[in-house]
């Protein structure tokens, strides 16, 4: 049985903002809408980059019925700022990502379907998509499992996030990707389902070829310096 810990709740003069919490509340809309997760399970937060205060779903809400009063913002420390919600029980995996990771201004657990299969079967999801090696690395790992909810699921998620993938996959429970704001992460956990689902479906019917690193390197480069309008 995993019990919730009661967290401090400190006073700040940091600005508490309507907008991030707005971007919360919608972002688990998507989430469910996409059938990303069902029920009450994933959550999602947004971190503030000019106060670093970081905006969370409550624990075990749904998603439907969260509004912004019932957003919790916490800080670096796990120190309650504001809202009056327990705050989601992965909130250590949240803020253990943004505090190693100084890119990442939003974060996304979904309890998705494809990324799971991969998960259940312990295999990392390999950069075999032009749009995954883009937007979310050379590949996905699948990290180490242990309970829901735990410190150590936050250092495995933090660890197979390394310095530059953005995504993870949690075994026998889902996948946790991060973004440089909020848009940026959904698109992350989108194109990482879209890839789970076609590489297991590719490894169905054949071999999948994977992309050489060499390619990864030179499209991630291309993504990060010469795409779009500029
Ligand atoms: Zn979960």
């Amino acid at each position: 049985m995993l019990t919730v810990k009661k967290l401090p709740k400190i006073e700040t003069t940091l600005e508490i903002k309507e907008s991030f919490k707005q971007l919360v509340v919608d972002a688990g809309l998507t989430m469910i809408h996409q059938g990303l997760t069902v029920g009450t399970w994933g959550n999602c937060s947004a971190r503030d980059p000019e106060t670093g205060l970081i905006y969370i779903t409550p624990s075990g809400m749904d998603y439907e019925v969260i509004q912004t009063e019932d957003i919790v913002v916490l800080t670096d420390r796990l120190e309650i700022v504001d809202g009056f919600r327990v705050p989601s029980v992965e909130r250590e995996m949240h803020v253990a990502a943004y505090n190693s990771r100084p890119d990442v201004n939003a974060v996304i657990h979904t309890h998705s379907l494809y990324s799971t299969v991969l998960g259940v079967n312990r295999m990392e999801l390999p950069g075999i998509s032009e749009d995954f090696v883009q937007i979310v690395g050379d590949k996905a790992v699948c990290s180490e499992y242990v309970l829901p909810g735990t410190p150590e699921l936050a250092a495995n998620a933090v660890k197979g996030l390394g310095v530059e993938r953005n995504a993870v996959l949690l075994p026998n429970h889902g996948a946790l990707c991060v973004g440089t704001d909020m848009k940026h992460a959904l698109t992350v956990v989108t194109v990482t389902e879209k890839a789970a689902h076609i590489y297991i479906m590719a490894k169905s019917i054949g071999t999948p070829q994977l992309i050489s690193m060499e390619h990864i390197r030179e499209m991630q480069d291309f993504a990060r310096n010469r795409y779009g309008q500029r």
